[in-house]
This record gives C-alpha cells, structure tokens and sequence, in this order.
C-alpha cells in the first residue's frame, strides 16, 4: 500500500498569477514534481527549494515522454512514501489525457487529489475581451479538439448546427482542414475567428479575421502553437473584431 500521494495540478494557461492558490499550497507541499512542457516555469517558485523537478513533456507532434513512464514514475515515488505534484498546462482533465494516469493510480491504491487550473480555452478569449456567450445568439460554448484521427472527427455539421462558439485546441497543425470542414459543415465563410497564441504570457500574439481568411492570415502573421482558435458570431460584437487592425499581425488585413 503506497503511503505517498500525488496531487494532479493545473497549472493554468500561463500567466503565474493565475494558478490557484490551491495549486500553490500542492506544489510547496510536494517532494518531487512532475512538470509538463507547456506549464510555465515560474511556479517552480511555489516548490520545496530541494524538490527534484522531472520534466515530463508530451508537446504535440515532437518528442515525448510515453505515458507509462510517466505512470510507473507516479506510482514508485508514491510507494516511496513520496507527495508528488504531477503539473499540466491549463486545466488537467481537459485535452491531457489525465484519466489514463487517474486509472493506474487508482489501481495501484495511491491517493489522488486533483487541483484544477483555468483551461487555455477560457483564457484566450479574455485576452481579446471576447464573451463567448451571448444571451441572444449564442448558447453554449464546444471545446474541440484539432487533433483527432482521421477516423474519429468531431461531428462538424452538428457543431455547426448547434450555433455554439467553438474554442479549439491543438488546431494550428490541422487549421485548413478545419476551416475546410467547418465550411464544408454549413459555417458562414465570414464567421468571425480568433486566434491566441501564448494566451496570458508575455509572447502572446493574437489575430483576428473571417474563418476564409484563416489559413491565409496565419501564414502571413507566423502564429504557431500552441494556440486557441475562436470561431463565433460572439467576436462579431466585440472589440477586439472593430479595432482588428490593431490586434492584426502587421502583413495582414481584414477582408
Ligand atoms: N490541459 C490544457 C490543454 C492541453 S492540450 C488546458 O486545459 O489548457 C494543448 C493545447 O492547449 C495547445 O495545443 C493549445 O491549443 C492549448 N494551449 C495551452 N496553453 C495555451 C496558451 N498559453 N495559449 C494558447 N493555447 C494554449
């Protein structure tokens, strides 16, 4: 019976300011931390100042750590009586695939306390003042994932059917097909869309345009990963749609 734990911390979006004071008092209570790619170093200053720190990073698309090396780490280091603090970016049961390391965790018997931290998705618009409901038009918000397997597609035509706002992560790779499939889908080619990138960190960049002038618009402007992407008639009303020349990359213009 392992007498350790491990806390499953989100760390947030970025910005240290925004962890919860939660995930600070998990982290300065930790022995050893686990810490994903995407989680801003700075709230290693919450830790133990002796606490080994593993870096355990999965960024999409380049080299990662596998899933069960993270999970045996986990579990020897709790047995060892050990309180680890696992950390991920943003929220830890959204788009993080926590619930394979809930599983072996639990099977092994070791305690579990997870800490949530705020999504990317529900950073991002907030940078560009965006609500993303509206009382009138807009009732409900999809969190999308970019990166699904050929095979297993979100249900496009419902999404857009739904008149949700979508707020995809991992889409910056797949960006032409999703604004091909949103269109494909019935989606107004000039719905407005929004992208952060580094929501809440001091290298954010954002860009505002049509949901044509996507794919385009990200060439010209560079933006990469990691990234939120908006699609909505709630930018529509919204500042950051009206001044988007101001919140344009330099190259770029509305169509
Ligand atoms: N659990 C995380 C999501 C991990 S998936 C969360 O709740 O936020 C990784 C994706 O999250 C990235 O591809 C990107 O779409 C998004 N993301 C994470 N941090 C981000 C940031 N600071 N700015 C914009 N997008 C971010």
């Amino acid at each position: 019976m392992a007498t350790g734990k491990v806390f499953l911390i989100g760390a947030g979006p970025g910005d240290v300011e925004l962890l919860t004071l939660k995930a600070v008092k998990a982290l300065s209570a930790a022995d050893v931390i686990l810490i994903d790619d995407l989680v801003n170093q700075e709230i290693l200053q919450f830790a133990k100042p002796d606490a080994p720190v593993i870096r355990v990073g999965k960024r999409g698309g380049g080299r990662s750590t596998p899933q069960i090396f993270i999970s045996k780490l986990m579990i020897s280091l709790a047995c060892e009586g050990k309180c680890v603090a696992r950390v991920k970016g943003g929220d830890p049961l959204i788009f993080a695939r926590t619930h394979e390391e809930l599983k072996v965790l639990s099977e092994f018997g070791i305690e579990v306390s997870i800490v949530n931290g705020i999504t990317a998705g529900l950073a991002a618009h907030a940078t560009l003042g965006i609500p993303l409901t509206n009382r009138d038009y807009a009732h409900s918000i999809a969190f999308v994932t970019g990166r699904s397997r050929e095979s297993m597609q979100p249900n496009w035509r419902a999404l857009v059917e739904s008149g949700s706002t979508l707020v995809i992560y991992m889409g910056m790779r797949t960006l032409n097909q999703i604004v091909e499939r949103l269109i494909k889908a019935g989606m107004s080619p000039m719905m407005p869309a929004a992208i952060v990138q580094n929501a809440t960190l001091l290298e954010e960049r954002t860009l505002v345009t049509r949901l044509a002038e996507l794919p385009k618009a990200v060439d010209q402007s560079g933006l990469d990963s990691p990234a939120v992407i908006i699609v909505g008639r709630v930018i529509e009303d919204s500042q950051a749609m009206r001044e988007t020349t101001a919140f344009f990359s330099s190259t770029g213009r509305l169509p």
